[in-house]
Order: structure tokens, then C-alpha cells, then sequence
């Protein structure tokens, strides 16, 4: 498995600190709201990288944490709160929102197939404060920090390596200056905050600076170390955490450990939606549930996420999305017809000259090469296509036999353990309906007009609405 490591720009073999185990630190939701899409195509692409992993025979040991105390959060629970509201009260508001959106982030990831027993460790940053301080203490302890009216800082002159994997230029930084905030850009390379002073209106800790509440950067870092240890093999994220959020983990961690934390840094690209960046006043922004909403399957959605490279900008679109639907229910039809029996039609010749296992193993052997080669999905499917349209057409000139066509459905099983689209348990009405589709598609390759249309027409009393789209596919929907 190679992988493009962030820290040096390359792409890399994955060469496991244990022999056959993988441990991952991904960077989870901050609880505030629903996940958006965006957010979701972050977390597709580390559910594709472990599975892919396992698919290759790797035990994952996966951590992904939940932010449920940052800015953000203070901001949207303390709001309608009384001024003279009490610690526990604070605290009790900022938990109901967290809980709340950690439950619909878990139903969100349920819904395009990432289990939550998939993950070995989640915790919520709220229940690891003692180890953020102690973090912090060894970080003072090694004069990395310093404590000034009641907040804690991290000191990036003491740490020479700062900068190493934003690439930051170390003549712009700013000696002495700090900064407070959770999330700033890349013009305020200064002491970034551990541990933040309560103010008024905010639930607090106690701790060895006063009361007071945790910084987001520290709060990976002290998961991370706690449950993965001192050294990880993969961490990932999205690439606008690469500064400063990772560039700060890194700081924390090894600057409290002393040498080198994380092997691979791994970061997926920013979705774009219609060409543009999504925001709520271009009216672009979409939760999942938007989606579902509108009646789209939310494993088209993933489906449509994944067969994107995850190191590409993608620009998502709700004909994208069809097109992805339309992708997959070929692939569903071909199952359910690698389900049946086939019937026999024509000339034996044909089956030698092409054959079916033979086929199966080179598209097998391209599969999971492209995924071991940085997750090139794109070219895994497009293997995966070329077998569906050879054998396709195999089967209609004479039926593949009850073997071959089990070795190919093993195959489909295999592939849909990393890409998690075309389960076996899908309803039972989608395939009937996708493989009324392919067959429409086969009469229409024949110029068989009348009986595309008499197909169509069969569809449209079920209620079934199909459009053909100018690629040659067709995608469906419910009227
Ligand atoms: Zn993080």
C-alpha cells in the first residue's frame, strides 16, 4: 500500500510500526451542527483508506475523535442562558447540543456505510481534560509553554521543527505574539493557545492555571497519544487542517515526546458544489439530509464521493449525483443477473476466445492494485466497468456457468467490502428496477425501439420516472 504523505510531499509506502496493523488517527466532527457534505467526503475517503487497508489484510486500530468542547460549541450552547447561569449549568447546555449532533453525525455516517463498530476508539475530548493537562504540564516542564493570566501557550520558537508540514516560512513568524482563537489562517503563525482562561458565560475546569477550558489543537494530541501512543502510523484529515491544526498537533505531540509522532499525514481534498464553494448565502449548502430530502440515495452519494480521487478538488452537482446513481445500478443489475442463471442464446466459440475467469482475475488483480497505489478508485472502478460490459455481453451470447458466475459475485462481494455501494441486501424493488434499466439499455444498444419503449412504459406504471442522460446512461427516479 503507498499512500501521499503531506509531511514529504511523496507518495509512499505504508510500512506498519507493527507487522500487520495499521494505527489510524483521523480528526473528527465538531458537534454543533449537521455535517455537511463537504465535511462527509472527509470522512468517506478515511472509511475507503481502512477499509482498502483491510481489504489488503491489515488489522486497523482506528481513532476518531469527537470535538465536543472548542469555540464554536461555546458560542451556539451558551447562547439563551441567563448571564448569572452556574458552571453546571453551562456545562449542562453545551452537552445537550453535543449530544444531539453527535447522535445525527452517527446516523449521517450510518447512512452511507460507515459503521460506528468500524472505529476501535471514540472519544469525546470533554472526557480526556485530565490528560490535556498533564500534556500541557510536560509541555511547560520542557519550556514549550508558558502560562500568562490564566491561559496557556505553546512557544513555537522552542520548537524548531514548526512549520515542517505547512511549509511555513519560520522568517514570517512572530516571536512572542499569541493568538486565542481556535481557527486562524496561515497570516497568524504565532504562539497558539493550550489551555484558554474561562471568561464570563463559559463552562469551565479547574485546573493547575485556574479555571479554564481546553484549546482544540491539544485536545488530538492528548487523545491521540492516550489511546494510539507515542507512534502512529497514519493520521489524516482534510487539507484545510494541515495549518494549523496538525501543524499544532505535531508541536504538542512531539514536543512533549521528543521525537517523531505520526509516520504518514494524509489529508483528502475540499468538495466544491456547482463550481463554487459552498456557503449558505449561495444557497449551495448541503446537509446529507438535503439530499435524502430531495430523493436521492444516500449510496449514490457515497458512491459519487468515492469514485473521485481523494487528492482531487471535487466539484459535486446534483447531475453528478444522478450520473453516480445511474454508475451504480449497473453495477447492482449486473449482480442480480450473476444472481440468476442466464439463458442460454448462442455460440459456444465465443466463451473460449473470451474467457469469463480468466477476466475476473486480471480485473481483480487492477482493482486492488489502483486502491494499494494512493486510492486510485477512479481506476479501480473503471477495471471494475470493463468486466460488467465484457461479461455482459458474454452472458448474452452463452450464460456464464453456475461456478463462474459465483467466482464473479465473489469478486463483487470483495469489491463492495472497500466501495460498501452495491450490498447484497439491497432492496429487493432498486434492483428489479436497474435491471429493467440495463435491459432497456441492451434493447436500445439493438435499436430495439419498441421494446426500450414497452420497457419504459413498464417502469412509468410502476411509477418509476427515467431520464437518459447525454453519457449514454440512464438514472431513475420515484415520480
Ligand atoms: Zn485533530
Amino acid at each position: 500500500m503507498a499512500l501521499y504523505n503531506t509531511l514529504t510531499r511523496e507518495v509512499e509506502r505504508v510500512d506498519p510500526i507493527l507487522p500487520g496493523e495499521v494505527s489510524l488517527y483521523t480528526c473528527g466532527p465538531t458537534v454543533y451542527n449537521y455535517a455537511h457534505i463537504g465535511n462527509l467526503r472527509t470522512f468517506l475517503f478515511q472509511d475507503l483508506l481502512k477499509r482498502t487497508l483491510q481489504g489488503l489484510g491489515y488489522r486497523v486500530r482506528h481513532c476518531m475523535n469527537i470535538t465536543d468542547v472548542e469555540d464554536k460549541i461555546i458560542r451556539d450552547s451558551q447562547q439563551g442562558l441567563p448571564p448569572d447561569a452556574d458552571n453546571p449549568a453551562r456545562h449542562a447546555a453545551m452537552e445537550a447540543l453535543t449530544a444531539r449532533y453527535t447522535a445525527a453525525f452517527f446516523e449521517d455516517l450510518e447512512s452511507v456505510a460507515i459503521p460506528r463498530e468500524g472505529f476501535t476508539f471514540l472519544p469525546r475530548a470533554t472526557a480526556y481534560i485530565p490528560q490535556m493537562v498533564s500534556l500541557i504540564q510536560r509541555l511547560e516542564a520542557r519550556g514549550l509553554a508558558y502560562a500568562r493570566e490564566g491561559s496557556v501557550y505553546f512557544r513555537i520558537q522552542g520548537f524548531p521543527e514548526y512549520g515542517r508540514l505547512a511549509r511555513l516560512d519560520r522568517e514570517g513568524m512572530l516571536a512572542g505574539a499569541s493568538v486565542d482563537a481556535d481557527e486562524y489562517d496561515r497570516d497568524s503563525v504565532q504562539d497558539f493557545v493550550l489551555w484558554k482562561a474561562a471568561r464570563p458565560g463559559e463552562p469551565w475546569w479547574e485546573s493547575p492555571w485556574g479555571a479554564g477550558r481546553p484549546g482544540w489543537h491539544i485536545e488530538c494530541s492528548a487523545m491521540g497519544l492516550e489511546l494510539l501512543g507515542e507512534r502512529i502510523d497514519i493520521h489524516s484529515g482534510g487539507v484545510d487542517l494541515v495549518f494549523p491544526h496538525h501543524e499544532n498537533e505535531i508541536a504538542q505531540s512531539e514536543g512533549c515526546i521528543g521525537h517523531p509522532w505520526v509516520r504518514c499525514w494524509v489529508h483528502g481534498e475540499f468538495l466544491l458544489v456547482e463550481g463554487q464553494k459552498m456557503s449558505k448565502s449561495l444557497g449551495n449548502f448541503f446537509t446529507l439530509r438535503d439530499l435524502v430530502e430531495r430523493g436521492h440515495d444516500p449510496l449514490a452519494f457515497r458512491y459519487a464521493i468515492l469514485s473521485n480521487h481523494y487528492r482531487k478538488l471535487l466539484n459535486f452537482s446534483m447531475e453528478g449525483l444522478r450520473g453516480a446513481k445511474a454508475a451504480l445500478d449497473r453495477i447492482r443489475a449486473f449482480r442480480r443477473r450473476m444472481e440468476g442463471n442466464g439463458e442460454s442464446s448462442g455460440d459456444g466459440a465465443w466463451k473460449e476466445a473470451l474467457d469469463p475467469l480468466g477476466r475476473l482475475a486480471q480485473a481483480r488483480q487492477a482493482f486492488w492494485d489502483a486502491l494499494a497505489d494512493d486510492l486510485n478508485t477512479p481506476e479501480a472502478l473503471a477495471s471494475l466497468f470493463t468486466l460488467v460490459t465484457d461479461l455482459n455481453a458474454q452472458d448474452d451470447r452463452l450464460p456464464l456457468t453456475r461456478e463462474e458466475r459465483d467466482r464473479v459475485l465473489a469478486f463483487l462481494e470483495e469489491a463492495d467490502g472497500v466501495f460498501a455501494c452495491w450490498p447484497a441486501d439491497a432492496s429487493v424493488e432498486d434492483l428489479e428496477v436497474a435491471a429493467l434499466v440495463e435491459s432497456r439499455r441492451a434493447a436500445k444498444g439493438a435499436r430495439n425501439w419498441a421494446e426500450a419503449d414497452r420497457i419504459r412504459e413498464q417502469l412509468r406504471a410502476r411509477g418509476i420516472i427515467l431520464e437518459d442522460r447525454k453519457d449514454g446512461s440512464t438514472a431513475w427516479h420515484r415520480a
